[in-house]
């Protein structure tokens, strides 16, 4: 173990292997499903291969075995464990109430410790998942290249000299760089955004780890909409990536300790709730009574965080908004992010707020709920399956000729915007707070006359 410089108090482990056996996981979590099935043609694995192995009952039947020590986690094993999208969709689909979110992560947690891979994997595991993501001054420094790399021109250069097919995951990561916001979202030096207006509400406001940099602009619009709804915003400094990428990957104990971290810095503050603007993350805080119901010294406060989480959608319909709005003369569907949608059941929020812009035409969309691919790292890790699953999207989304597909999950938003693009089709996404704020912007130009 080791003490980060920057971060004083985290603690980086060294080792995944200190954990215990399919750590949060127990039998009768495995118990509850009656193999019936009817949860098979949720799965966009299993709709795209047919097989019982790229299923949720046959993935469940697999960590059950390798649990029991009846089969070996093995190659076998780890493919059809990591080509699962963890988008929850079986979780809806399940009449037995199984989570399936905490088998499959707890399933990969075990894999990862028992089969860490060869040098490649977790030199990349460690320079991602220990090096990167938990410190946000890397992040910055990180993103600041990224930018320099596309203001200075040399993203067109490299694209159009088609050197990045030589690079395999990393040219694909490249592909999804959206444009970098050219101001990066920074909180305000006094950590609190204050309410316009009379305050009627103390909110913590969860920035996420790369939301600063790539989507500056969602996370301006979700305080400024929080802002206009007489929130005072507290957003503290000392806060962290929340740790979903590392609990889908496995990387168990790293997301322990950046829950520890963000639980220390949102506690001191009175706060009515802790919002996310992001589906992954708000399903991941959610969640943090589970990630850490084994710590004696953080339980008890990470089930008392995880309560307050909400996300921004679900918050704006249970408090009483300025609905004051402009008229944005555009088409737009939704696409439910599988966080929002699966892992924290929100769906009708989203397009309530929506359909109460005026001028907006809201057109629903074929199979909204169904995953777009993205799945976090999945799109870069499993770029095939990934490929086969937005196909569809892009057909489902061309279908309803919208100028904007609003989703409340910036991988979504990336994954489907270049998806769109490689398509030809001229639909674009967008945060549905971005959409809401321009909405009141509209309204403070018409009032202007
Ligand atoms: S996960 Fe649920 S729906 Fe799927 S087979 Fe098991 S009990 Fe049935
Ligand atoms: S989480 Fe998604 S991809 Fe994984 S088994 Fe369930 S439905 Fe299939």
């Amino acid at each position: 173990m080791k003490t980060d410089t920057e971060t004083p108090g985290l603690v980086i482990p060294d080792n995944e292997d200190e954990r215990v056996r399919f750590e949060g996981l127990t039998d009768e979590d495995l118990a509850q499903c009656v193999h019936c099935g009817l949860c098979l043609n949720a799965c966009p694995t299993y709709r795209e291969t047919g097989l019982e192995m790229e299923s949720p009952r046959g993935r469940i039947y697999l960590a059950k075995a390798a649990k029991e020590e009846r089969i070996p986690i093995n190659d076998t094993f780890l493919k059809h464990i990591f080509l699962c999208l963890d988008c929850r969709a079986c979780e809806t689909a399940c009449p037995s109430g199984v989570q399936y979110g905490k088998i499959i992560e707890a399933a990969r947690g075990e894999a990862i410790r028992v089969r860490p891979g060869g040098l490649t994997a977790r030199f990349v595991r460690w320079l991602v998942f220990k090096q990167v993501f938990p410190f946000p001054g890397r992040l910055r420094a990180l993103a600041a290249l990224l930018r320099f790399y596309q203001l200075a021109g040399l993203q067109a250069l490299v694209r159009r000299s088609g050197v990045l097919r030589l690079f395999g995951q990393f040219g694909q990561a490249e592909a999804l760089l959206p444009k970098l916001s050219r101001t990066f979202y920074a909180a305000p030096n006094t950590e609190v955004a204050p309410a316009r207006g009379r305050t009627k509400h103390r909110v913590g406001f969860v920035t996420g780890c790369v939301m600063p940099y790539f989507f500056g602009d969602t996370n301006r619009a979700t305080v400024s909409v929080l802002q206009r709804n007489g929130c005072e915003v507290v957003i503290p400094k000392q806060q962290r990536c929340c740790g979903a990428l590392g609990v889908h990957a496995g990387a168990r104990q790293t997301a322990q300790d950046l829950a520890r971290r963000n639980i220390d810095a949102f506690e001191p503050y009175d706060l009515d709730v802790i919002i996310s603007n992001a589906a992954g993350c708000g399903t991941a805080l959610k969640e943090y009574g589970d990630l850490l119901e084994n710590d004696p010294a953080y339980a008890e406060r990470a089930r008392a965080f995880a309560a307050r989480v909400k996300d921004i959608s679900e918050y704006l319909t249970e408090i009483e908004i300025d609905t004051k709005f402009g008229a944005i003369e555009k088409r737009v569907t939704y696409q439910d992010a599988c966080h929002l949608a699966h892992g924290q059941r929100v769906r009708d929020q989203p397009r309530a707020l929506l359909q109460a812009i005026p001028g907006l035409e809201f057109v629903e969309m074929k199979n909204s709920d169904h995953c777009c691919g993205s799945a976090g790292i999945y799109n870069i890790v499993q770029a095939d399956m990934s490929q086969r699953v937005v196909a569809p999207k892009v057909v489902n989304i061309e279908a309803t000729a919208a100028d904007y597909v609003a989703v409340g999950n910036p991988g979504c938003m990336l994954q489907m915007d270049s998806a769109l693009a490689a398509a030809g089709v001229a639909t674009r996404s967008i945060h549905t707070m971005e959409l809401l704020e321009q909405a009141y912007q509209a309204a403070e130009e018409e009032a202007k006359g």
